[in-house]
Parts: structure tokens; C-alpha cells; sequence
């Protein structure tokens, strides 16, 4: 008797044990899909792990299908899931959830694409009864007219003998009826009388990529040349390799080339990027040269796309090159050979929530590893702990100090809003420079890129008479008003409200909105410029696929002048005319309660800067802030990285933060407060009886209710060279015994390891 380990789709630890019977499938593979039964009813599409004869010593139940002939995960992807599921905590079920397209999960979802098609019947199959049926129907020309069309179409009309010279074109009824303008019922007489067969075929949804031809890869001036040779003795040595290279120094173009290498020796690419946003160029600029060797995979994509997608990976033609945005990690891939991770420093790498919590950049050098393949990480801003790893020669490192041609850094202009709010003259949001070079660029046919990192109209509205702020019933967090739906938002848990007439405490009539959302900004500036064509990317404006094309499209084409959005305008674009950037409220980054709120707003400013003057001339931020004296603000106006990650590196020392110590966050969730208050209280103890000092908290998060639900988190700093392996055993183990507790059954614990 066989036993089978299975993973199933639920967020459950470890595998579940069921029997193979022998009417089954014998040569049963890790990676193929099972169905089998959970409870008393239930059944699951569940991924088999391990295949063994060791009979456990409890009751298993049978495997009711084998769904596949040949496994959905190779080896690789089974082992990546493993490795993640202990690195980050989570549970196999949790990755299996995350990783496989719905469609794959539930055998039922999956719904193939048909199309009905046409072909001669047959018994026409030669010269002679061809003619005798033609000439049947010299009193229904409707159906001989189709009849010839069908013979023209799928090359039957080449017949000599029996035998056709053209090789024969498979069509489908719809390319029939538009061919020959005939109706559905003239061809189901055609059906009637024999000389015509219909039947049904599945067809592939992603489309063909339809690039006629391709182009070469520009060829890399000198300076590129160096970095790219320096790539390659770099990655001898090393598994992972840092491309440092400043805002347009051609980046990209190394890429490319690389990209090409690794092709033409018959292996993969996996090339991940941070947003989906950055996709719609990157496509572009790849697909020209790769064409249909190039395949893409993201969350935008419809569920059965990305089945489809998943399955060609799987098959005898897989793509040679795979772009995508986080998700596309779990990938199967045959025989990577190198992983591009474009903007590596960026956050949206990271998966905050559901679980699995992991980092893509982290999963992806582990994927590589597990196929031997090399990983190139490449940004103008390095995160602190990549660049670190870099620096002490953990990680190659290759730099590029020099923009393409030689082109000046943005200069970089400090706007004082503070003294220029005591003197009046701010226009709302705006200062007098930052108008002035708006209008100017307008005028000279240039471009205007904005950035405000809040989307919505008013991120809180107040009551002028009491102060009253309208929070979410759900959430601790104050409601944003969005002006096209006239509704509140909270941006936790996505609840909408009514805007009230009335103060509900004082019943003042004066509700006013505070602050400025990307929304906003809009608006007041269309005002301003009622000429210029304003356009607005965030969230709120990107909810399909279609939208992200368009508004880049737009931009890139000329069509508006003026692009305002949040960090998703901020990186990795690339924009021939942009010539000014705005950065409206610098302050909102810095202040942000977090270790990492410097580092995160020196980069996002740094790559928005990045996006001015790329072709041509020297472009010109202007960046507003309250509090211009800071060091951090001079940094960024000076471009001044070496200072930058110098004090940056001195203070994460001194206050035990990465890279020298590694963070695992607790969290603690329960609806009522006083039982989440006891059971972090419970935890901390437990977890301060092995880890002493390292642990710190429970604390509130800044954030304390999300979604009806009150939440407590505990820090916990391991020090580098620690045995993760124990820490890791004895954090469950407090998870345990605090769960076993009757008091806390409804409570739920998780870990947030690396936490961003
Ligand atoms: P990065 O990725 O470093 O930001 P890009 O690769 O996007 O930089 O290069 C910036 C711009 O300069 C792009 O429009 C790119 O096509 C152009 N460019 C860079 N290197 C070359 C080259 N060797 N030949 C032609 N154009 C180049
Ligand atoms: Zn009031
Ligand atoms: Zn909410």
C-alpha cells in the first residue's frame, strides 16, 4: 500500500496522510493534484508532497482522484514552498493558497475556452464529389457561396486528384460567417446535407503576442559595457549580484543584454518588478526585442489566464523569459538560468497581508539558488541590508555613477512651505516655484510629473465648530473623503459612509475636509491650468488592467501634460519630456512612525527625482517641505548617498535594527480588546522567559483595530548568528501553549518575519 503526504488549500500546518488505492494511479508524482476528503463531507484539490509506503499508525483515508498526469509543481517549486514555509512561518496550506491560480486549486473553476469550428467533410475529400456538391446547390447560392468560402479559406480549393497542395488551414465558424456574410443556418444546412462538419476546440486565452519583428538590443556605449563585463565576473563569484546604478544610467539596456546572453544559452529569465504599473513600458520595451518569447504574470491578469500561463510554463515551449510582479515567484519554471529584480529596495515586495508574509526578493534569490541560477538585483537606491550585503562582499557589486549620455542629476530645489505659509503665499498645496515651473513647462510643450502619497480628496474631514473626526466603526483609523464617489472611505478595510450633514456632536453644519489627497490636488490645479491636461494615477484610478496602458500610454504619447499620482508614479518609469517633478509634501514621509520612515522616504524621493530629465536636459525637482532644515532633506536635494547610508547604517547599530538584527513581529488579534490585552500580556511573559531582553512590547500598533478586530504586536530583535532554527521552534511553541488556553479560543497569533 502507497501513502501520499498532501498539502491542501487550507491554512493548516504540516501535510495530511492519505492511502493511494490500487485502482489509482501507481506511478503517482510529488506536485500532482489529488482530490481527497476532509471531514465528513468536504473534498479538497489537494498538491501531493511525498509518495512513501510508511503506514501511519492512525486511520488514513483514500485518495478519491488523481487529477493530473504529469505534476503542476516540479521539485523546485515544492522545495521553494518548503523553504518558505519554515523561513517565514507560514503554513504549507497558506503557500499553496498564495501560489496556484484559483483555477488550479478547484478543478471546477477552470472553465477552457471553446470555439466552434468548421472543416470539409470527408466524403468531398477529391475532385469529383467536390463538383457534384457544388452543383447541388446551384439553387441555394447562399450555401454554395459558403461552401466556396470554406473551400478558399481552409485551402480545399488547391485540390488536385484527392490530394490538396496547400497544406490545410484548421477555421473556426465565426471566421467563416464574417468571411462569406452567411447566416448560422445556412451552415447547418450545409451540416444537414453532409458536406460540412462542425466540432468544438479549446483555445489558449493569452494572447499571442504580435510583434512582427524584432529589434536588436541597443548596443551599450562604454561605460555600460564595463558594468555589464563587471556583471559577469561578479556573478562567478557570487550567487546574488547588486547593480548600483543612478536613475537612467541604462540600467535597463544591461538588462537586456543579459537577458539575451542567458536566452541564447537555452535557459530562463524570471525579471520581477515591484507594480504592475511598471509592466505596460517594461512589456513594451521587452517584447520588441524577446517578441513571443516573452510572457507575463501578474494579478491583473483574468484567473484562467493565468492557469493558461502556468501550463505553458509546464509544457515543451515554455516562455524564455517571464516578467512579473511578486506572484510570479511561484512560477514553474524548467530551467531558470538568471532572476532580474528591478527596483530591488522596493516595498511593495513585500507581502504584508494575507499570509504567507514573505518577501519576493528573499524567495526569489531562494528560487534561484534552488536551480544554481544567478540573481541580479538592480536599483538607484539600494535598501540598507542589500546594500550592506554588497559593500562587505556578501553580494557582487557593480556601480554606475553616470546617466545615459552623460545627462546632469535633476538639480533638486528646497521649498521652504513652512515660512512661505507664515508670509500667505501658498495657493493650497502649491508654492509660488512650484507654479511658476509648472506654467513655464506647460508653455515650452514639456511635461509635469506630481507626487502626493494619499489618495482620495481630503484624507480626514473635521467639524470647524467641535473637532469632531469621523473614524471607521471597524477600524482605529479617521475615514478619507473621495469627491467622485462623494462617499468616506476607510483605506483599512475598504468601508464606505455617507458624508453626515451634520456634526452627530454638535450639530454644526461646517464639515470641512483636511489636508490634500491626490483627488484634490487634481482639482485645485485644473483650476489653476484649466488648459493643461491633468491625469491622476493611484489606486483608485488602476482598478483594471486597461487603466495602468492608458494613463502611461497617455502620458508617454503626449496626450496630458501633467501626471499626478502616489508612489506608484515614483519608480522604475521612464518618461521622455518630463522636465519638472513636484514632491507636494515631503513631510508626510518623513513622519511616519516607523524605523524605516527615513530610509522609505530618501528612496521614494530619490526616485521621483529620478523620473526628471532623463532624455535631453537636466530636469528640476522642487520639493515642498515644513521642516527644511533636516539633514535628511539636504541628503536628497544633494543626492548624497554615501552620507545617506552612512548615518543611516550608524543609527540602525546603535538601536539594534537590520542589517545587524534580524525582526520578527508578533501579532495578536481578537475582537474583544480586554481578552487580546491578557493573551499579548501571556505571550510576552512566555516569550521573555527564552528570548530575555530581545523581546520588546506588547504594544498597541499605530493602527490598534482593523476590520472589528483589536490587535497587540510584540518586537523581537535576534542578533545576527543567532540559531533561527530555535528561535523559530520555541516561537511556535509559545504560540502553542498560549492557544491551549481556554481563555484565548478565538484568538488568533501570527509572525511577521523581516517585517517591512
Ligand atoms: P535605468 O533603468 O537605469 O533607469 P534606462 O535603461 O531606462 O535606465 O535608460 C534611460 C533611457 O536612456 C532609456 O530611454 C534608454 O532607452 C536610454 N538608453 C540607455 N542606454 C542606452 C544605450 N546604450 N543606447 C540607447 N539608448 C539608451
Ligand atoms: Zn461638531
Ligand atoms: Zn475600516
Amino acid at each position: 500500500m502507497q501513502f501520499v503526504d498532501v498539502v491542501l488549500p487550507l491554512p493548516l500546518e504540516g501535510t495530511f496522510t492519505y492511502a493511494l488505492p490500487d485502482t489509482l494511479q501507481a506511478d503517482l508524482k510529488p506536485g500532482v493534484r489529488v482530490v481527497v476528503p476532509v471531514g465528513k463531507s468536504k473534498t479538497y484539490t489537494a498538491v501531493a508532497m511525498r509518495i512513501h509506503d510508511e503506514k501511519p499508525d492512525f486511520e488514513v483515508k483514500n485518495i478519491y482522484a488523481v487529477i493530473d498526469r504529469q505534476p503542476v509543481l516540479l521539485p523546485q517549486q515544492l522545495r521553494l514552498w518548503q523553504w518558505m514555509g519554515d523561513y517565514y512561518m507560514a503554513t504549507l496550506g497558506d503557500i499553496y493558497k498564495a501560489a496556484l491560480p484559483a483555477g488550479l486549486k478547484d478543478d471546477d473553476d477552470y472553465r477552457p475556452k471553446m470555439v466552434t469550428c468548421v472543416a470539409l467533410a470527408p466524403c468531398l475529400h477529391n475532385e469529383e464529389a467536390l463538383h457534384n456538391a457544388l452543383n447541388t446547390l446551384h439553387r441555394a447560392p447562399q450555401q454554395q457561396h459558403a461552401l466556396m468560402s470554406l473551400l478558399a479559406l481552409t485551402h480545399w480549393d488547391s485540390l488536385s486528384g484527392d490530394k490538396p497542395t496547400e497544406e490545410i488551414v484548421e477555421i473556426t465558424r465565426d471566421e467563416l460567417l464574417n468571411d462569406s456574410h452567411c447566416t448560422t443556418a445556412h451552415l447547418n444546412q450545409l451540416e444537414k446535407r453532409g458536406y460540412i462538419n462542425t466540432y468544438r476546440k479549446q483555445v489558449a486565452r493569452i494572447a499571442q503576442n504580435t510583434v512582427a519583428e524584432t529589434k536588436k538590443p541597443k548596443p551599450l556605449n562604454d561605460i555600460q559595457t564595463d558594468a555589464y563585463n563587471k556583471i559577469l565576473v561578479e556573478m562567478m563569484g557570487h550567487d546574488v549580484t547588486l547593480l548600483h546604478g543612478v536613475t537612467s544610467s541604462g540600467k535597463t539596456e544591461i538588462y537586456i543584454h543579459l537577458i539575451e546572453k542567458t536566452i541564447s544559452q537555452g535557459k530562463q529569465v524570471l525579471y520581477l518588478l515591484p507594480e504592475i504599473a511598471l509592466t505596460v513600458q517594461m512589456t513594451e520595451r521587452l517584447q520588441s526585442i524577446f517578441g513571443d518569447r516573452l510572457g507575463i504574470y501578474h494579478s491583473k491578469y483574468s484567473d484562467e489566464e493565468r492557469v493558461e500561463m502556468w501550463q505553458k510554463q509546464l509544457s515543451e515551449h515554455p516562455y524564455d523569459i517571464m516578467l512579473g510582479a511578486r506572484s510570479a515567484v511561484f512560477l514553474p519554471f524548467k530551467r531558470l538560468g538568471l532572476v532580474i529584480i528591478d527596483e530591488e529596495h522596493e516595498t511593495s515586495f513585500k507581502q504584508q497581508d494575507p499570509a504567507p508574509r514573505y518577501h519576493a526578493r528573499s524567495v526569489a534569490i531562494m528560487l534561484a539558488k534552488m536551480y544554481g541560477a544567478k540573481t541580479l538585483l538592480g536599483t538607484a537606491t539600494p535598501c540598507l541590508e542589500t546594500f550592506t550585503n554588497a559593500h562587505k562582499g556578501k553580494y557582487g557589486l557593480v556601480e554606475l555613477n553616470q546617466r545615459y549620455k552623460g545627462i546632469q542629476m535633476p538639480e533638486i530645489e528646497i521649498v521652504d512651505t513652512k515660512d512661505l505659509q507664515r508670509r500667505k503665499m501658498m495657493n493650497g498645496p502649491f508654492s509660488p516655484q512650484l507654479l511658476s515651473a509648472i506654467r513655464s513647462t506647460l508653455q515650452a510643450g514639456r511635461q509635469v510629473l506630481l507626487f502626493q502619497n494619499r489618495r482620495g480628496f481630503a484624507p480626514m474631514i473635521e467639524c470647524r465648530m467641535c473637532g469632531w473626526v469621523p473614524r471607521c466603526e471597524q477600524c482605529d483609523v479617521s475615514l478619507t473623503l473621495h469627491k467622485t464617489t462623494n462617499l468616506l472611505t476607510c483605506h483599512y478595510c475598504g468601508r464606505t459612509y455617507a458624508v453626515p450633514k451634520l456634526c452627530p456632536c454638535c450639530e454644526g453644519n461646517e464639515i470641512r475636509g483636511k489636508g490634500y489627497g491626490t483627488e484634490k490636488i487634481e482639482d485645485l490645479l485644473g483650476d489653476i491650468f484649466p488648459e493643461a491636461k491633468i491625469a491622476r494615477m493611484d489606486l483608485d484610478t488602476t482598478r483594471t488592467k486597461n487603466a495602468y496602458d492608458r494613463i502611461i500610454r497617455d502620458f508617454s504619447d503626449g496626450r496630458t501634460n501633467v501626471l499626478i499620482g502616489t508612489q506608484m508614479i515614483s519608480k522604475g518609469l521612464d518618461f521622455d519630456k518630463v522636465d519638472v517633478v513636484g514632491i507636494l509634501d515631503a513631510d508626510s514621509m518623513m513622519n511616519y512612525p516607523d524605523f524605516r520612515a527615513f530610509e522609505h522616504a530618501f528612496m521614494m524621493m530619490a526616485q521621483v527625482s529620478g523620473r526628471a530629465g532623463r532624455k535631453g536636459k537636466q530636469g528640476k525637482v522642487l520639493l515642498q517641505t515644513r521642516q527644511a532644515q533636516m539633514p535628511l532633506v539636504r541628503q536628497v536635494a544633494q543626492n548624497n548617498l554615501k552620507t545617506f547610508y552612512e548615518e543611516l547604517t550608524e543609527e540602525r547599530r546603535m538601536f539594534h535594527y537590520p542589517p545587524f538584527y534580524r525582526l520578527v513581529y508578533v501579532y495578536m488579534k481578537h475582537r474583544h480588546d480586554s481578552v487580546v490585552e491578557i493573551a499579548a500580556q501571556t505571550m510576552g511573559d512566555c516569550l521573555r522567559n527564552w528570548f530575555g531582553e530581545r523581546v520588546l512590547g506588547p504594544d498597541k500598533p499605530s493602527v490598534a483595530r482593523v476590520k472589528t478586530m483589536n490587535i497587540r504586536k510584540i518586537l523581537i530583535k535576534l542578533e545576527n548568528g543567532i540559531d533561527l532554527k530555535r528561535v523559530r521552534e520555541y516561537l511556535r511553541l509559545a504560540q502553542k501553549q498560549v492557544l491551549q488556553d481556554k481563555r484565548f479560543a478565538t484568538l488568533q497569533i501570527y509572525f511577521d518575519v523581516d517585517p517591512l
